[in-house]
């Protein structure tokens, strides 16, 4: 099972217009207006008939460490990496002079979408890789640069060397020490844990970005700066860098974790010695997108099997019939308690696919627009929105995906049926790439307040412009009063935590955090859902009705507590814990 074609066919055709927004560049015109819709039908053959199978068969068998740095990947992936290389899929957006495919962001992440739900231990390998290859376009020298065909093309992959053991959410304690040897080539020691692809056999080289401190470099994250090492160095030779262990985990067995010990490895500077920090940030935000997309899928494609699975499973009585015995049992598709667990998936589903292919379309935007200050406030929007879509996304996503084992019972509970591995593999998306906790600080202290608030501000236009058309051809629900109420209570709050966090009073304000977070992922859903319901108000009247008149209720309470408790000192002395 993968996500609904026909909600991702809407949001990219019908919502966010991929055929007009293309029209504005003649080579993507020429090239996807006719092809968009085969591609996506093709990526989801592909997904159907490769990935969803090797999914389980990934799960049972897992990745194996060998010893001596050997990591092998289960045997069906060889043959899925070799399809993701020659189609092109690993770099689905990138510049074709460098191997990629040139795909409006917006397309791709339709297809994204639709490879993640089919098996996401698998496309983290092709999603760093390409990452890898976009931070070396960006920052590297010309030599470094050679290595990102290799990578687009699936000769070489790619990793993320960040954490350690002292260093998790806080990388401005890591230690990997780098000596300088001569012009940017330099030797590092140290150790990196928790390495998603940190070693495979997927490929016979693979190349690392690594996180490491100079000499004498200041403490925290300015001291930090970034390497390129190679596990197999440009003269064939094997480099210091091996993989000690793996991780015994919960879920996405077939993508290796591990541990990785850098003993005298050559790395190669990439930008300049402090500069560690803001490139890798490039490639973190990549992935902060790549798993809020998992999270989408783990929710999408959880929803889809409970939807099969109630309309299948015979069990009780319908409510009408309650009192006779003698009446047929019914489908549970039927009991009121399983609609409604159904369509809070169905409708926190398609609101958030709606908001992170709308985040996916600001790339887009920002390339075909010619006005620099137009370009600026997109690019502005999308980064005030990552964490958020990190954050809420994967957050919500596997509520759904709870959810769907709610709905199949006992045997969603068992290794029979789908839902209990979906529920392991997706539950690590809240975690890494920064946890839910982390996203929600750096979205309430920071990106909430880009410029000034001028971003925010650009996004509350955008809003009520998307809105605009529809409303006027009255062609919003009543229930849109209700949407405009939360925004402004959400505003009003958003207001007050600037303030608090001008005055310094940060305690209650970074209590609240994750709280607000979610507040404004609810509104920024329901947002998106009364904007499919204005295109289309038979296909999305239900889902924009229930979530905005229930769930979204529920979350003006929550703003409205916060609003009230905001100046309290401190809600949660630490003495109570003692
Ligand atoms: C399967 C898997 C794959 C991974 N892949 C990679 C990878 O490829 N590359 C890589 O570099 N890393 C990777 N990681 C590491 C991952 O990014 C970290 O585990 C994650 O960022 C959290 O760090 P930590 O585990 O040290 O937890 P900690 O930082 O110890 O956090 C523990 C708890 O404290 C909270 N917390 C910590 N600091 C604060 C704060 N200042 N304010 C509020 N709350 C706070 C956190 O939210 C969390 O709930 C992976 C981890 C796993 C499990």
């Amino acid at each position: 099972m993968i996500s609904d074609m026909k909600d991702i066919k809407f949001t990219i055709f019908k919502q966010l217009k991929l055929k007009e927004m293309i029209k504005k560049d003649a080579e993507w015109n020429a090239e996807w207006g006719p092809t968009a819709n085969m591609v996506l039908a093709e990526t989801r053959n592909f997904a159907v008939n490769e990935l969803v199978p090797s999914n389980i068969i990934g799960d049972r068998t897992g990745v194996r460490f060998h010893g001596d740095s050997f990591v092998e990947v289960p045997e069906c992936y060889h043959k899925m990496w070799k399809v993701m290389s020659e189609e092109g899929y690993i770099a689905m957006t990138e510049d074709p002079d460098f191997g990629g495919m040139n795909m409006p962001h917006l397309l791709a992440m339709g297809c994204s979408e639709l490879m993640t739900g089919g098996n996401f231990a698998f496309m983290m390998y092709p999603g760093l890789t390409r990452a890898m290859g976009n931070l070396l376009l960006e920052y590297g020298d010309h030599v470094q640069k050679d290595y990102v065909h290799d990578l687009f093309n699936g000769n070489i992959a790619g990793t993320m060397l960040l954490t350690e053991p002292d260093a998790g959410s806080d990388l401005g304690a890591v230690k990997t020490e780098a000596a300088h040897q001569n012009d940017s080539e330099y030797v590092l020691n140290g150790e990196k844990i928790f390495i998603s692809n940190g070693e495979h056999n997927l490929t016979d080289n693979i190349l690392h970005p690594v996180l490491a401190r100079i000499e004498d470099a200041p403490p925290g994250t300015k001291g930090l700066s970034l390497f390129l090492v190679p596990k197999v160095l440009m003269n064939g030779v094997k480099n210091g860098i091996k993989c000690t262990g793996i991780e015994h985990k919960m879920g996405i067995h077939g993508n290796g974790t591990c541990t990785m010990t850098l003993n005298n490895a050559t790395g190669y500077i990439i930008g300049k010695p402090g500069e560690g920090m803001r490139i890798m940030f490039s490639l973190m935000n990549e992935a902060r997108i790549m798993v809020a997309s998992q999270g989408l899928a783990t929710g999408a494609v959880g929803y889809e099997y409970a939807l099969k699975y109630a309309k299948e499973r015979i069990q009780g009585r319908h409510y009408s019939n309650f009192a006779d015995q003698s009446a047929d049992s019914v489908p549970i598709i039927q009991h009121p308690d399983v609609k409604r667990n159904l369509i809070h998936m169905k409708s926190l589903t398609e609101g958030m696919r709606g908001l992170l292919y709308y985040a996916a379309n600001l790339i887009d935007r920002a390339k075909v627009t010619d006005c620099e200050m137009y370009r600026g406030k997109l690019e502005g929007m999308l980064d005030l929105l990552t964490p958020l879509l990190k954050g809420y996304i994967t957050e919500r996503g596997y509520e759904c995906a709870d959810l769907a084992m709610q709905v199949y019972g006992g045997v969603g509970y068992t290794q029979e049926f789908p839902i209990e591995q979906l529920v392991r593999d997706g539950r690590i998306t809240r975690i890494y790439e920064g946890t839910t906790g982390i996203q929600a600080l750096t979205l309430i202290a920071r990106n909430l307040f880009l410029k000034k608030g001028a971003v925010l501000f650009d996004l509350l236009i955008e809003i009520e412009k998307t809105l605009a058309e529809y409303k006027t051809a009255d062609k919003l629900p009543r229930f849109h009063t209700e949407f405009k109420f939360a925004l402004d209570k959400l505003s009003h709050l958003i207001t007050l935590v600037g303030q608090k966090l001008q005055s310094g009073h940060l305690e209650t304000v970074l209590t609240y955090a994750t709280k607000i977070m979610m507040c404004i992922g609810d509104v920024m859903v329901a947002w998106q859902l009364l904007w499919k319901c204005g295109i289309d108000p038979a296909k999305y009247n239900v889902q924009a009705r229930y979530f905005i008149l229930h769930e979204l209720q529920n979350t003006v309470g929550v703003i409205g507590t916060i609003t009230e408790n905001i100046n309290e000192a401190d809600i949660i002395p630490e003495s109570v814990f003692k």
